[in-house]
């Protein structure tokens, strides 16, 4: 569950209102990109054991977010899961 000063929170509802987001296996988008970060807790993907492999990401991969940020978050930011 989200509380209202959720230490996750700082100021995602800039951009990430109503996203559209889409669950995807992080993949290096280039040789010089191999992580990415959940918007909200920080908790890392790439494609290293040990790290996140699974999440939810923006248009184009340029957002990621976890699975239990994506639960915790969805109704608060209005999230929307496109196939
Ligand atoms: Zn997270």
């Amino acid at each position: 569950m989200m509380e209202p000063n959720d230490w996750r929170l700082h100021g995602q509802e800039r951009y990430l209102t109503d996203a559209q987001l889409r669950k995807a296996t992080w993949k290096a988008p280039n040789p010089k990109w191999n992580h990415d970060h959940c918007e909200f807790c920080f908790a890392k993907f790439s494609e290293q054991d040990g790290d996140l492999h699974e999440g939810y990401s923006t248009e184009g991969g340029k957002q990621w977010i976890c699975e239990q940020c994506f639960q915790d978050f969805r109704e608060t930011f209005h999230f929307t899961l496109v196939e």
